[in-house]
């Protein structure tokens, strides 16, 4: 759809690993038929039959590809000028630190700090760094103070602290959340993408700034009246990936998503890709399953770009400049 494409879009929650392109991966140097023969099943294979925890195995596929500060460099240059392609205009890109071969976390960090910050490309970018559920304590905890020691350093680009991975593993270890909120991260923390109503409770009262996914917060979605209440009182944007929940088989189906509730209670979302490599997508094509499974025009779809401005971790003048771009192209689009 030329109208989803030509959008400028903001694009708030996108995995590294899970957004290299087949075309990345080659130009990785990453001719191991196994990486490139599993990409390419993963684009054939009935999409309803996969199952989360397959998922996830295709996501340690990806990571082989980056187990250099070389690659982890490339591969976030890669990334980033495919969704300025993709006229994404700003884009929060999360990542979880991994010492790997001779590379140690800080340095993972750093070759994708270079990465953005020698993109040519005309978007902004910030990074989020991600806390892995299956860590352990120690692990996370090491993790947080090289994020934190960083943050320290690139202030403008390390915007905040992301927790992610297989939700069927591990949990939310709301001490480290709050230290590292302490130290200024902004939080962002996937949220229900299973049925868990101890969990979700426990993250919604912690109050992040956003939430991923969603899924399983409303009781036609298998949680709690009680945590439904709950959210719409604190009324957390929320990151929904619609293809990837469809893809992983927590959603049916793009009509039967549950954004369906957020528009209906006039709830805050954003429209994002999660992993476009491994679902093999782009956030255009997030936006033309949104136009074409729910009843909107395409006015809708500006103004969810434009209100998701407000759920980004941008400093204020970026703010200002985003919602200027905005602007100025509905002029000459309307
Ligand atoms: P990376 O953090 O850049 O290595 O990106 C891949 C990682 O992102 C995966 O190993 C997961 O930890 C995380 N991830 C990607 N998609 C999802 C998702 O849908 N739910 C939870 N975690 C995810």
């Amino acid at each position: 759809d030329i109208f989803c494409r030509s959008l400028p879009k903001i694009e708030l929650h996108a995995h590294l690993n899970g957004s290299l392109s087949e075309k990345t991966l080659r130009k990785l140097g990453c001719l191991d038929e196994s990486i490139l023969e599993y990409h390419k099943l993963l684009n054939i294979i009935n999409k309803t039959d996969r199952t989360l925890d397959e998922c996830f195995e295709l996501f340690k596929i990806a990571q082989t590809a980056t187990s250099s500060k070389n690659s982890v460099y490339l591969a976030t240059q890669s990334v980033i000028e495919e969704f300025a392609q993709d006229n994404v205009i700003y884009l929060e890109l999360r990542t979880t630190p991994r010492a790997e071969n001779d590379m140690t976390k800080q340095e993972y960090i750093e070759s994708v700090l270079k990465g953005i910050k020698d993109s040519k490309s005309d978007i902004i970018v910030k990074l989020i760094l991600s806390i892995d559920r299956r860590h352990d304590k120690v692990c996370s905890e090491d993790s947080l103070d090289v994020i934190v020691k960083m943050r320290e350093e690139y202030p403008g680009i390390i915007k905040g602290i992301d927790l992610s991975g297989n939700p069927y593993v591990g949990g939310f270890d709301e001490c480290l959340f709050s230290k590292a909120r302490e130290h200024g991260l902004r939080t962002t923390i996937h949220c229900a993408e299973i049925p868990n109503d101890n969990e979700v409770q426990q993250i919604l009262n912690f109050h992040p700034e956003r939430i991923g996914h969603a899924t399983s917060i409303h009781p036609d979605f298998g949680g709690s009246k009680e945590n439904w209440q709950l959210y719409c009182k604190a009324k957390i944007p929320a990151e929904f990936c619609l293809t990837s929940n469809v893809v992983c088989g927590t959603s049916k189906c793009y009509a039967e998503h549950h954004i369906q509730q957020w528009m209906k209670n006039d709830l805050p979302f954003s429209i994002n890709t999660d992993d476009k490599g491994v679902f093999c997508t782009s956030l255009s094509k997030e936006y033309e399953h949104v136009l074409n499974n729910f009843d909107l025009s395409k006015a809708d779809l500006w103004n969810i770009t434009y209100n998701a401005i407000d759920h980004c971790f941008a400093s204020t003048e970026e703010i200002i400049l985003l919602k200027k771009k905005m602007a100025e192209w509905k002029e000459t689009h309307a």
